[in-house]
């Protein structure tokens, strides 16, 4: 019998519902029970792929080319899982489905409506994520804070959950803000209690309370908690600012979390086992160097819009023992006042990020051409790759105004331009080249030295490409393609063998990076600019 597993939030949103779902399920993996991991958006949207990450965070590309919330980098990263599209549910996705059961037939001579056929088709497709993953546990964090509008057709289905499912195997986590008041230092747990109220108007009385405070919760706020949660004071846990959030897992529990939660679902009493999550977090914690790394974007202003490429530059730098300081710089700041760029020269590696649109581009080509000219390590993933192509052919090449279509559609030298396939396509959701494909790698090359493979697969999201006819003059002028794609027309990865570290991917290696098992052209990077730092001559691989 499958277990489920209910988050909810309460108070604010980004209350650190994500963490504390992904840490449920690593303490469940902790104890060898095999678990998966729901997220439900109630926007609107079918999916995040049409969202501006600077209003969203970032979107999340799985192996199948899902299109997905952040969270679900959460789940992936803490649990180590490759997640599938159906692992995100959204309020668009439902909606359709039932909508076109409506126009089909399926509902003939009756009213359609919220209760049932909305929550039947939420319920469904929970159920059938279970069923296709064959796990102990499934998990779901229901998105937004409880009392949203958009969320209660969710609320509501998964309290028809308890009921079709049974007490034993459900339970009812709400994560809460418990705020410390600046002038008295009291911890205010009544905003909490108003969020459990809400919840219980609705239907849902938690199994479980986690407050989400600065610090561990005192004795009063946590009577307080337990009182008006009307749940036993063991059911009641903290979770703390701690410097990493791979401790999550750990800090919850150690205060009893995870044998509550076997406890109370009927699972075979079993230790846990950290030792490797601990050893990364150890490696994470002690640093023995550090990089100073300079991510030249435009969506620098919310962290949440790069939060893989951190994620994967923390990773690398766990497995080099280097703390990586990531500043983040608006590209523009080069456009405007362009001697700025020399800035660049106090940090140990430059990374240009994913993008779209011309805003920031020219900036980002300038940052470029900085690391390539001063021998500084350089990444560059997706956007980053484009405008490292385009940066080779109009300053090595001589391709003057040589550009991507989508920046400057007239160019005279379109060296990225539009998939073949892409022309024509009109609609904007879910049309991008997605998720996962396969790629040869070069021999004696870096990317073959860093992946230490001739066959790789990488997830991708983007619609333009190097253009092939522009690629036997890049490489005569000394640029290599050491990534393809099998049939050699789509061209992967690129790297400049006569300089310290220059690569960058059309794909994205952050989506695949894990904590202890960093991905490859990350770690190549990090490595890169600490032994440059070190002023090793060449880095080792
Ligand atoms: N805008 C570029 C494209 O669509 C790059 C996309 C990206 O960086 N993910 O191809």
């Amino acid at each position: 019998m499958v277990k489920y597993v209910f988050v909810t939030g309460g108070v604010l949103s980004s209350v650190g519902k994500g963490i504390v779902t992904s840490s449920i399920g690593k303490m469940l993996q902790a104890r060898g029970f095999k678990v998966t991991a729901i997220k439900i958006d109630p926007y609107v949207n079918v999916d995040a792929g049409t969202m501006n990450p600077y209003m969203h965070g970032e979107v999340y590309v799985t192996e199948d080319g899902g299109e997905t919330d952040l969270d679900l980098g959460w789940y992936e990263r803490f649990l180590d899982l490759n997640l599938k599209k159906e692992n995100n549910i959204t309020t668009g996705q439902v909606y359709r489905a039932v909508i076109e059961k409506e126009r089909r037939g399926d509902f003939l001579g009756r009213c359609v409506q919220i209760v049932p056929h909305i929550t039947n088709e939420i319920k469904s497709r929970i159920r059938s994520v279970a069923a296709d993953s064959k796990v102990d546990v499934v998990l779901t964090e229901v998105g937004g804070t409880v009392g949203d509008i958009e969320g209660l057709p969710f609320l509501e289905a998964i309290r028809q959950m308890r009921l079709e499912e049974g007490y034993e195997n459900t339970l009812y986590v709400h994560v809460a803000l418990v705020p410390i008041l600046d002038v008295t230092k009291e911890m205010k747990t009544k905003p909490l209690q108003h969020s459990v109220n809400e919840l219980r108007r609705i239907g849902i009385q938690p199994d479980i309370i986690v407050a989400r405070c600065p610090q561990m919760i005192d004795a009063e706020a946590l009577r307080k908690i337990a009182l008006f949660g009307t749940i036993p004071e063991n059911a009641v846990f903290c979770s703390y600012n701690v410097e990493s959030i791979y401790q999550v897992p750990l800090i919850l529990d150690e205060q009893g979390m995870g044998d509550f939660i076997c406890k109370r679902l009927g699972l075979p009493e079993r230790k846990s086992n950290y030792d490797e999550w601990k050893r990364f977090v150890e490696a994470l914690l002690n640093p023995e160097h550090e990089v100073r790394i300079a991510l030249v974007g435009k969506y620098a202003g919310l962290v949440d819009s790069y939060v893989s490429m951190n994620e994967a530059l923390r990773h690398a730098g766990a497995a080099c023992k280097t703390k990586v300081r990531i500043h983040h710089i608006e590209a523009e700041t080069f456009e405007k006042s362009p001697s700025k760029v020399e800035m660049l020269k106090e940090f140990d590696g430059i990374f240009v990020p994913y993008g779209f649109g011309p805003r920031g581009a020219e900036g980002k080509i300038a940052a470029i051409k900085f690391a390539r000219e001063n021998n500084i390590p350089f990444l560059g993933i997706c956007f980053g790759f484009q405008l490292a192509t385009v940066e080779f052919a109009r300053n090595v090449c001589g391709l003057k105004d040589a550009n991507s279509t989508e920046i400057d559609p007239n160019s005279p030298h379109p060296v990225i331009d539009l998939m073949p396939e892409q022309r024509g396509i009109e609609l904007k959701g879910a049309t991008m080249r997605l998720g996962a494909h396969k790629i040869i790698i070069k021999p004696n090359t870096l990317a073959h030295k860093l992946y230490q493979s001739e066959e790789i697969f990488e997830r991708h999201r983007h619609r333009f490409e190097v253009n092939i006819d522009y690629v036997e003059k890049l490489e005569k002028e000394g640029l290599v393609f050491s990534g393809r794609s099998p049939d050699g027309r789509r061209m992967e990865i690129l790297e400049l063998p006569n300089h310290y570290f220059f690569f960058a991917s059309q794909f994205h290696g952050e989506f695949k990076s894990r904590p202890g098992k960093p991905d490859p052209e990350y770690h190549g990077f990090v490595k890169a600019c600490l032994d440059r730092k070190l002023r090793k001559a060449k880095p080792e691989f």
